[in-house]
């Protein structure tokens, strides 16, 4: 997943506040957005079956097993887990229990090594140290510490420091004459956080012989407070592992773009794979970069660019000098997709699908075994409620993705695979890749799903405060001074991606974080979660429930409550955040889109009015109406895409969302990206493109509302 936890400060980045008001609830208290009053009530009253169901020993079960070993994709550990989680899909009586193979770009390393050559000699440990109190921490050895996607090399070179590895700091560099072509960079990971693999990319560009990410103390370490295993935070040794794919390209497997890595698959050369990164990459813990830091001379870095080691950091280049050697095997491996069902009783080609991948840096007791956890509980009380003859009205589908770490693999192989079907009947993804790192629930959607999420959101008990789950959130979120506890700018780094970006399927992305520091570290364990980040396993029940309810109501709506209302706001305020772009408004005019999305606000209105009348009268309302209507719901969020793409990256088709390269979220991408490249031209193009798609949208939504009969 991405690192979504150091949020607090620079989550405005990724993405700002929606409007407040129309994400309000709305619907009286006695009926859910979208149920009759009968269905209401029957929802109701599953929902506290539901909640009665929910056991944290049997959370706290399954997430010991998972964090058990080390299970990185490809691994006889993963594979193992894979078998682990059909079974029990089976045994909790979910229906087409299966186990999905597709062989995708996964190279191991063969050899990663790093030395100083000058002015010392030195080697770095490239290890994490055990701790007594944890037996867990001395299990390296699964495999040697490395960025997924590196290319192999053998490099000896300057040292130079580059800060975040962001392009405004070479392009300092490069204005006090240093030339980073042919050097090795060393970067820190976060300040401002962005995507590892964005670090590589732009390395890459700058001609940069080989790339060391190192995690600062200032970032996730000392600075922030106690560190493992007498607190949160990462300790001196500790690494932060990933891959560096370039995803945001195109995801999934590189050698299979745009289509599903299945057995027969036409595979394209490694060398035309746009997502694999040429440049050899490691990543360090402070420990092993301190030694090579404090060997700099130049010019001392900036302020913002010092770190919490007491030390003056400068620039180099040198007088460090190092080797860096990588050698990877370019293998293909086979990942494994688990999925199950609870077939829909009235509609079952409607579907409501609940994610999570299965694969681990190393323990990944956060991430994303708190998520497994969390999808093998709700597996349970769900199949335990259709067991007992409540089977939900559309079919929910449970997935278990793999290889999720590296390029977003299994859940974009099973997208691409299953499209058609995934365009005719999902209603929505909703995922959950970190469950629990802490308290603090944290929601990214699409905004035509706030209301729904915001009325779960009111039905679970907070397990702290023992307030409605929906009081702790708005309170957490208005303390930071974002307008609305959803986030409806979503950005990528999480199996939503394809979903979204390539299906047009509407996407909500859920998890509980707190401080945590030892993000794909091997740290990240189970003494990690019961003593810092879930004692009792609290929160991931929570998750449980949160997941379970909004499952099945999305599954049990009479009229799937998708609110059009604030998703045109959210849409408006896309349009009017492109006014912050120098020239935009001399050489683009926003009054045709902003003329559409306020005919598609009204439509929504039309479309929500009459539909809460229909709802309200419950019996006078025939079953065969609503059918048409969800039929004709489903397919609205679909006029969003672009069958063409966005420019240069045709995989991401939807018209409102790409992520940038860092993995933040880009709304309205296509005419963003043109304007920020000061490219009028393709900028207005990509402006009538939106138009068009703007309009689609508000007939579909016309249509859906004429489906109901007026009063
Ligand atoms: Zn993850």
């Amino acid at each position: 997943m991405k690192l979504a936890t150091l949020c607090a400060g620079w989550c405005l980045l990724i993405g700002g506040p929606a409007a407040m008001s129309a994400d309000q609830p709305t619907a009286e208290p006695h009926r859910i957005p979208g149920f009759t009053a009968s269905s209401s009530d029957h929802e109701r009253s599953l929902e506290a079956r539901l909640v009665d169901l929910l056991d944290p020993a049997s959370t706290a079960r399954h997430f010991r097993l998972l964090t058990e070993e080390p299970h990185p994709a490809g691994s006889d550990e993963n594979l193992k887990l894979a078998r682990y989680v059909r079974d029990q899909f089976a045994a909790f009586g979910l229906e087409d229990v299966k186990m999905l193979r597709y062989d995708v770009l996964l190279p191991w390393p063969r050899k990663v090594a790093v030395s100083m050559v000058e002015p010392i000699e030195w080697t770095a440990s490239l290890a994490e140290d055990g701790y007594p109190v944890d037996k867990d921490s001395y299990a390296v050895g699964a495999s040697l510490t490395y960025l997924g996607m590196s290319a192999s090399g053998d490099v000896t070179a300057d040292v130079v420091y580059a800060h975040s590895g962001n392009p405004e700091d070479y392009d300092w560099l490069e204005a006090q004459g240093i030339a980073v072509r042919g050097k090795i960079a060393v970067v820190r990971y976060s300040n401002p956080y962005s995507y590892r693999g964005f670090k590589a990319w732009e390395a890459e560009r700058r001609g940069v012989a080989a790339l060391i990410i190192y995690s600062d103390p200032m970032d996730d370490g000392y600075r922030k407070g106690e560190v493992f295993p007498y607190g949160p935070w990462g300790p001196k040794s500790h690494i932060q592992r990933g891959a560096i794919t370039y995803d945001f390209i195109v995801p999934g497997d590189p050698l299979t773009p745009g289509w599903a890595s299945v057995e027969g698959a036409k595979r394209i050369a490694p060398e035309a794979a746009r997502s694999v990164p040429r440049i050899p990459a490691v990543p360090m813990s402070w420990r092993d970069a301190k030694p090579v830091l404090e060997r700099l001379g130049g010019p001392v870095a900036p302020p913002d660019w010092q770190g919490a080691l007491p030390m003056t950091y400068r620039v180099g280049p040198g007088p460090a000098k190092l080797h860096v050697e990588i050698d990877m095997d370019d293998e293909v491996r086979p990942i494994w997709v688990v999925e199950g069902r609870i077939r829909g009783s009235e509609k079952p080609e409607e579907t409501v699908i609940l994610g999570n991948h299965r694969d681990a840096w190393v323990y990944g007791a956060v991430d994303p075994s708190s998520g497994t956890a969390t999808l093998l509980e709700a597996a349970r009380v769900l199949g335990a409620l259709a067991k007992s003859g409540e089977r939900p009205q559309r079919t929910l589908v449970l997935a278990n993705w793999d290889a999720e770490e590296w390029h977003l693999t299994g859940s974009t192989e099973w997208g691409e695979q299953h499209a058609a079907e995934l365009g005719q009947g999902a209603v929505a993804y909703l995922n959950v890749d970190s469950s629990t790192s802490g308290p603090n629930f944290s929601v990214d959607a699409v905004a035509s799903l706030n209301p729904t999420i915001l009325e779960v959101a009111r039905d679970v008990i907070d397990p702290n405060s023992r307030r409605s789950l929906l009081d702790a959130w708005t309170k957490a979120t208005s303390a930071k001074g974002d307008g609305s506890p959803i986030d409806n700018n979503i950005g990528s780094g999480s199996d939503h991606t394809v979903f979204l970006n390539f299906l047009g399927v509407p996407v909500v992305e859920m998890t509980f974080d707190g401080p945590y520091g030892v993000y794909h570290s091997q740290y990240d364990d189970l003494y990690w979660m019961e003593h810092f980040g879930d004692p009792g396993y609290r929160y991931m029940t929570a998750m449980v429930e949160v997941w379970g309810r909004l499952g099945l109501r999305l599954a049990n709506a009479d009229v799937i409550p998708y609110d059009f209302r604030p998703y045109a706001t959210t849409v408006q305020s896309f349009v009017d955040s492109l006014r912050e772009i120098p020239r935009l408004e001399e050489e683009l005019d926003l009054t045709a889109v902003t003329a559409v999305v306020d005919e598609w606000r009204s439509e929504a209105e039309v479309l929500h009015q009459k539909t809460e009348r229909a709802l309200a009268l419950e019996e006078m309302v025939p079953a065969a109406l609503f059918s048409e209507l969800n039929t004709a719901l489903v397919q609205v969020e679909r006029q969003l895409l672009l069958a063409e793409g966005i420019p240069g990256r045709p995989w991401f088709k939807h018209i409102l969302y790409a992520p940038r390269y860092t993995y933040a979220a880009m709304s309205l991408p296509g005419v963003r990206e043109a304007a920020e490249a000061g490219d009028w031209k393709l900028a207005r193009s990509q402006l009538e493109a939106l138009l068009g798609r703007l309009r689609a949208v508000t007939a579909a939504t016309r249509e859906a509302a004429a489906l109901v009969p007026a009063p």
